[in-house]
């Protein structure tokens, strides 16, 4: 069966406070047994009674990046505690950890067999358990995608898509973002508005998607410096929040070179943040592609007030100062020798097809050279 070009199908519960529907909205799905899938930060800070999930099966070992052990890791727990549903309560990473288990839940096969580039698509079924996704960054979108990313044994990061992984609902409540330190607020929120611009530019047709690209784009801009500033503005997270949900409802179209570029050096220890690599990355990508998608670049910079499509990457050079994110990959200890292999693997990358310009092997590395 081919994807939906268009899909919108996640009840969003959405609004300050809103996560003490948490039960209720499980009772009415029928999920009686959750695992809650979490990192062990926010289980420390007690999200469990947070959520209202104080009886509830965890999982608790989500890392920086989702990795196939922690997602049969997850599995195991899913099976010993009998659940019957996933709460996804965290960043994109737990999000996708959770979409990950869910498709070892409920079908026989590896984890990579349900990868894109294995052609997995289509061995995903409606045999998903539910899942429920209550956001505490804002950034990934991920409560309202169709995708999971994660690290194989092999050591590849790698998509997974399917509509069947689409959360039954998510519940954002700007109340649970509150608390993000500063570096991430930034990378966060960076990973959210180079999601609306990659989206925007990709060369895959959904004018729905591109208008809410733009919306998401404009609301982030213009809000993510107060919430770097001023982490309690609940006013300020609130549009972050709507900027990543957005950034999520619109990236069906798929994305581009910096999420290509990006998603190989998530794998390369573990540790480094999605987001933060997407903001560093997106002004050398938007240079590279500037003049394959030129009107889609003088739309957004009509959008954010900007003179002329050409002035968008200076502008976001300028925004990752104001935001304190690093300069260059060396900044944050990646070297020439880890990069090598790397250039490769970003070509082949799920995203790299709906770039605007062709990305090969060569081009890739001169991207990554560039920011080292
Ligand atoms: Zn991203």
């Amino acid at each position: 069966m081919m994807q939906p070009t268009i899909s919108y199908l996640t009840d969003v519960y959405f609004g300050i406070g809103v996560t003490n529907i948490v039960p209720d909205l499980l009772a009415e799905i029928g999920i009686r047994r959750p695992l809650l899938v979490t990192d062990p930060g926010l289980r420390d800070l007690g999200i469990a009674e947070r959520v209202g999930l104080n009886d509830a099966h965890v999982y608790s070992r989500v890392g920086t990046n989702p990795s196939e052990p922690q997602v049969l890791e997850a599995r195991q727990e899913y099976r010993n505690g009998q659940c019957d549903g996933l709460v996804a309560v965290g960043g994109g990473s737990s999000i996708d950890l959770a979409k990950c288990a869910g498709i070892l839940v409920g079908h026989a096969g590896t984890l990579e067999s349900f990868t894109l580039r294995r052609g997995g698509t289509e061995r995903i079924t409606r045999r998903v358990p539910p899942i429920v996704a209550v956001p505490t960054t804002a950034g990934s979108g991920s409560e309202v995608g169709r995708a999971a990313l994660v690290t194989l044994r092999c050591g590849d990061k790698v998509g997974i898509v399917s509509r069947f992984l689409t959360p039954a609902a998510a519940v954002c409540d700007p109340e649970l973002t509150l608390t993000m330190p500063p570096p991430l607020s930034a990378g966060t929120g960076m990973d959210a508005i180079s999601h609306c611009v990659e989206t925007f530019c990709s060369t895959r047709c959904n004018p729905v998607a591109d208008a809410i690209a733009l919306d998401g784009l404009e609301r982030g801009c213009r809000h993510i410096e107060t919430v770097y500033g001023d982490g309690s503005n609940r006013e300020a997270r609130k549009e972050m929040m709507l900027c990543a949900l957005q950034g999520g409802l619109a990236f069906q179209k798929s994305l581009g070179a910096a999420h290509s570029l990006s998603h190989p050096l998530g794998s390369l220890d573990g540790q480094l943040h999605h987001g933060t690599l997407n903001g560093l990355l997106l002004p050398v990508v938007l240079r590279f592609n500037a003049d394959y998608c030129a009107d889609k670049l003088e739309a957004m910079a009509q959008r954010l007030r900007l003179k002329k499509g050409s002035d968008l990457p200076e502008y976001f050079d300028a925004l990752n100062r104001q935001l304190g994110m690093p300069e260059s990959l060396a900044e944050l200890g990646v070297t020439r020798e880890e990069l090598e292999p790397l250039a490769a693997k970003a070509a082949a990358d799920h995203c790299s097809p709906t770039n605007p310009r062709p990305l090969d092997e060569a081009a890739c590395r001169m991207l990554y050279l560039s920011v080292l």
